[in-house]
């Protein structure tokens, strides 16, 4: 997913304990948007939305304080739901984070996201 021209990679992986209780988490520096693995299917759209407007926080350098991300969070997913905007191709975007086994890879651990080997 582009966001300002930066190249997020969004993946499921974690669970909410390890966010320390949040259902997503954006690492802008690693250009990274992690969602939960146990996040409810029905969550997953507003809390991409929620990391997306913590991407633009960080980068526009807006200084939004969470609160106000949480707000418009809500907001803009209950505009564009009711408005019956399809909001789907996001969370499609959302690559699954499997690691292939070592005697698979050549003796090497890699991991797999959306197919695309990680570094
Ligand atoms: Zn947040």
């Amino acid at each position: 997913m582009k966001i300002l021209g930066y190249n997020y990679t969004i993946v499921r992986d974690g669970t909410m304990d390890d966010l320390g209780g949040a259902m997503g988490r954006c690492h802008y520096a690693r250009l990274r948007i992690q969602i939960a693995e146990d996040c409810a299917p029905q969550q997953e759209t507003s809390t991409l939305l929620h990391e997306i407007l913590e991407a633009l926080n960080a980068h526009l350098d807006l200084r939004l304080e969470h609160t106000a991300i949480m707000g418009l969070e809500s907001g803009l997913y209950q505009v564009l739901s009711d408005a019956g905007v399809d909001l789907s191709p996001l969370t499609r975007q959302i690559g699954e984070l499997r690691v292939v086994p070592r005697e698979l890879a050549g003796g090497v651990a890699i991991a797999i996201e959306s197919g695309r080997k990680l570094a």
